[in-house]
Order: C-alpha cells, then sequence, then structure tokens
C-alpha cells in the first residue's frame, strides 16, 4: 500500500517518494522561543510526530530538522512589529538569552510529555549566523538583493516564481494595510534578509556582517539551516498553514533564488489551525492555553494527543473543555480495555504470526494512514479491534501495540490495574456516606466524597450500593 500525502504546492494528493530511497528528509519550523507554546501550536506538533511516525512504520528512516527561532521574529511576519524575543525581555526584565532558554527547555518539556519523537537534529538560529550571511553573500552574487535604509532586502522581482506555493496573485499587491509600509522596500512583499537599522533601541542580540552589525531576517534562518543539515534539495516541509502566504514563500524564494534548483522541496505539508472559542488561538490575550494549563486542570497529555487525533490534520479543529472531556474518557476506556485484555492473559504474539481477520484490521489501519494521515479513521480502527469478537485478546494486544507505534498513546505503557484493598478509614468513611445519604445530609456526603477523591478514590452511587474505584 503506497503512502498518498496533500502536496500544498500541488493543491493535490500524491503519492509519496523520497530523494533518498533510504532516508526520508523532513524540516519542520519549530517554536519561537518568547513564550509558552499554546495547545494550538502543539496540534501542529503532533501533526507532525504523526507524519513522521507514518513514515517510519513504512519502513523509512527519517532525518528530521527543526529550527528553534531564538532571534529575528517580529510581531508581524511581514517585517513589522518588534522582535518578539526582544519584547518579552522588555516586559520581564530578563536577558533575551534567559528567555530562550527557558522556554526552549519548557517546549521540549511539552512535546516530551505528548509523546512527540524528538527531532534529529533541532537548532538554534543564533547558532547558525555565519550559515545565513553566506546565503545572503550567495543571493547578493546572483542578484536577488538590494540595500535601502541600512537594510538588506531580497528583491521579489528578481524571482519570477514568488508566490507559487499561495498561489499569490502579485499583480493585485499593495502595501497592505495590515503592514506596516516600509518605504525602503521596492516592492512591498520584499523581505528583509538582514537588518542593520533596527528600529529598536534595544536590540540585545547583533552580530557583525559584511553589511554592518545587525541581525537577521525571520525567514532566511529555516532556509540557512534546513539547507546546512538536508541538502539544497529534500523531500518535506511542513508548519500551520499560516506560514504559506509569507514565511515559506519567502523561504522558497531565497533558497530557490541562491541555489538556482528547483523545486527545493517537493513535499509542502501544512496543518491546520485549532481554534479557541474567539476563533483564532494567540498568545496576546493574558493567560491562554498551555499543556501546563490543562495537566493543572487534571487532564493527561495524552488526553489532548487522543483529542488532536480526533481531527484531521487539514481541517480546523475547534477546542473545548467538553471536547477534551470526551477524548479523556475515550482514553480511559481504552486504557481499561487494554488493562482488561492484560487481565484475560493476552501478550504480545509476532506480526507474521496474526489471522487473516487479525491481518485485516492493521491493513484497514494502514489504509487510514497511508492516505493523508486520516487518524479519524485509525482510531475507528481502534475500536473495531477491540470489540471484534473474531480476534483473541493476544491479538487485540499485537494490533494496537503494533498500531500505536503511530498513534503514540502509549498504550504499551499500560499495565493491569492494581487490586487495591481500601484503608479501614476510607472505607469507615464510605460506609458513613451511605448513612448520612439516606438521611438527606446531602453536605456532608459531598465533602466525604472530596475527601475520597483527595485520597484517589472515585465513588459512584449506584441502585445496589456506593461502588468505588481508584483513580491514582
Ligand atoms: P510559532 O512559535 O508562533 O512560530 O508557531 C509554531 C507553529 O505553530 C507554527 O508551525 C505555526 O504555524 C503553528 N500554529 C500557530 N498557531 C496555531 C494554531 N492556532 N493552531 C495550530 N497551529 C498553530
Ligand atoms: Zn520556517
Amino acid at each position: 500500500m503506497s503512502l498518498t500525502l496533500y502536496n500544498t504546492m500541488k493543491k493535490s494528493l500524491e503519492e509519496f517518494t523520497p530523494i533518498d530511497p533510504e532516508e526520508v528528509k523532513l524540516y519542520a519550523c519549530g517554536p519561537t522561543v518568547y513564550n509558552y507554546a499554546h495547545i494550538g501550536n502543539l496540534r501542529t506538533y503532533v501533526f507532525e510526530d504523526i507524519l513522521r511516525r507514518v513514515l517510519e512504520y513504512d519502513g523509512y528512516k527519517v532525518n528530521h530538522v527543526m529550527n528553534v527561532t531564538d532571534v529575528g521574529h517580529l510581531v508581524g511576519d511581514g517585517d513589522d512589529g518588534e522582535d518578539k524575543m526582544v519584547k518579552t525581555s522588555k516586559e520581564t526584565g530578563r536577558s533575551v538569552y534567559d528567555i530562550a532558554e527557558f522556554y526552549t527547555k519548557a517546549f521540549f518539556d511539552d512535546t516530551k510529555d505528548l509523546n512527540i519523537e524528538v527531532p534529529t537534529v533541532a537548532c538554534k538560529a543564533t547558532e547558525h549566523i555565519g550559515e545565513m550571511i553566506a546565503l545572503i553573500r550567495r543571493l547578493e552574487e546572483n542578484g536577488h538583493t538590494y540595500i535601502s535604509g541600512g537594510n538588506v532586502y531580497f528583491s521579489i522581482d528578481t524571482f519570477p516564481a514568488y508566490g507559487k506555493l499561495a498561489r499569490l496573485d502579485l499583480s493585485e499587491l499593495k502595501s497592505g494595510a495590515r503592514i506596516e509600509v516600509d518605504t525602503n522596500k521596492r516592492n512591498p512583499k520584499d523581505f528583509v534578509l538582514w537588518f542593520t537599522n533596527s528600529k529598536f533601541d534595544k536590540q540585545a542580540m547583533t552580530w557583525d556582517s559584511p553589511w554592518g552589525v545587525g541581525y537577521p531576517g525571520w525567514h532566511l534562518e529555516c532556509s540557512a539551516m534546513s539547507m546546512k543539515y538536508l541538502g539544497e534539495q529534500f523531500d518535506i516541509h511542513c508548519g500551520g498553514t499560516d506560514h504559506i502566504p509569507v514565511h515559506h514563500t519567502n523561504e522558497i524564494a531565497q533558497s530557490e533564488a541562491a541555489t538556482g534548483k528547483s523545486p527545493w522541496v517537493n513535499f509542502w505539508i501544512h496543518g491546520e489551525f485549532l481554534l479557541d472559542e474567539t476563533g483564532k488561538m494567540s498568545k496576546s490575550k493574558g493567560e491562554f492555553l498551555t499543556l501546563s494549563l490543562l495537566k493543572k486542570k487534571g487532564y493527561d497529555p495524552m488526553d489532548f494527543r487522543y483529542f488532536c487525533l480526533g481531527g484531521h490534520y487539514r481541517s480546523q479543529l475547534q477546542f473545548s473543555f467538553e471536547s477534551l472531556d470526551s477524548a479523556k474518557t475515550a482514553r480511559n476506556n481504552l486504557v481499561t480495555r487494554v488493562q482488561k485484555l492484560l487481565e484475560e492473559g493476552a501478550s504480545q504474539l509476532e506480526l507474521s504470526a496474526l489471522s487473516a481477520p487479525a491481518q485485516k484490521c492493521i491493513e484497514e489501519f494502514k489504509g487510514a494512514v497511508f492516505r493523508d494521515l486520516n487518524m479519524p479513521r485509525a482510531l475507528s480502527v481502534v475500536w473495531a479491534v477491540l470489540k471484534d469478537n473474531d480476534l483473541t485478546p493476544s491479538e487485540k494486544i499485537t494490533i494496537l501495540y503494533d498500531i500505536d507505534k503511530v498513534l503514540g498513546l502509549r498504550i504499551d505503557g499500560v499495565v493491569v490495574a492494581e487490586v487495591q484493598e481500601l484503608s479501614a478509614d476510607l472505607l469507615a468513611l464510605i460506609q458513613e456516606r451511605e448513612i448520612v445519604r439516606k438521611n438527606k445530609n446531602f453536605i456532608r456526603a459531598d465533602e466525604i466524597r472530596d475527601i475520597l477523591l483527595e485520597h484517589g478514590i472515585e465513588i459512584k452511587d449506584t441502585a445496589s450500593g456506593t461502588k468505588w474505584k481508584s483513580i491514582v
């Protein structure tokens, strides 16, 4: 079964074949480390993780490179606004280096919690200034740059294919109302490669360059670092859909204009947005949705991962706590069902030992994930396997462990639930609660429920009396 993926460049599904049959070269735009990642950002990293896992499941070795933006990302993608790192530094009084270190660690803690595989190379922009300067030099030699007002600009009029990814209609381009008009630009879509004429008094991070002391434009780092680690042409480049019209468009222009080779990248794969109740998820609204916040509210990071798998990566996904609760319930059910299989003595078999109906389940799973990463369909295979009476417990476990290499829900970490004895004190509390409920003293009944919860015991009132279970 061949892997097909939606290529934004072609606007269609295409069969995937890598340039080097042994190794897929994949670049994903990484975080700007001026704040915590919000759960929208994390949805994109979960989608990229699924992509990588599907490639690995298909037998490829994946060289996965991700940048960490610790300089040069302005508040607006069109060279407008302040540098995000400098802005946080001013607001908090901490150095930009401190901020970068703190939020880089926070980012990788989040991705670890979400069982997102660590990139083969995670590279910082500030450690690749030399490569960026070399790339500007190549662009300069090829006649694609000009200097104006002290900054070095990329001239999009020297690159006729500009805008091909987003299918931009350049005839309609005007100095947009959204972006600040930079009067140094010959064309409003030209973009900065090197700032020397910083708009800000305190640009904390600057480097010497042939054009003077300054710092790189944001788009440059992804071209310079991806080509350093993956070569001048490679297989896949991904990120969120917001990157299509500006960031990725500019990356293509810089890279293809520098090397003269096209296409720079064969597959462009973009993940759609996670929306909150206001529409766009943003970090500028005070308290925003982070993984730590979800954990504080009692969710397991795997609940969020399960929630993400419930939507196709090319569809927008609406976040709400109700939907997260549903994902949590479904995942808990999955864990309980797996525990039951293990209690029944299920154990992992060789895949080759599976019966024809079991093999068919794996084929159905492949049919879902190899057709443009259809994770909602993949999840329905999980439930079909659990309900299938033709499969033995060991076959079910074997299939689930196998497909969890892609789902990444840590199914193989599920263990048989420990049979726990209740201490005499807690048992006495449950008995007291039954009595006070009969006497309609619901205040005390609720108090006891809370005390039990603090001890990790959840109770349920049923017709045949109070049932309890351990939730730790
Ligand atoms: P940033 O740290 O802002 O550069 O963004 C990191 C990644 O998250 C990029 O690939 C963005 O395209 C992506 N992204 C930003 N906002 C959202 C959102 N609300 N939903 C999904 N992905 C997002
Ligand atoms: Zn990028």
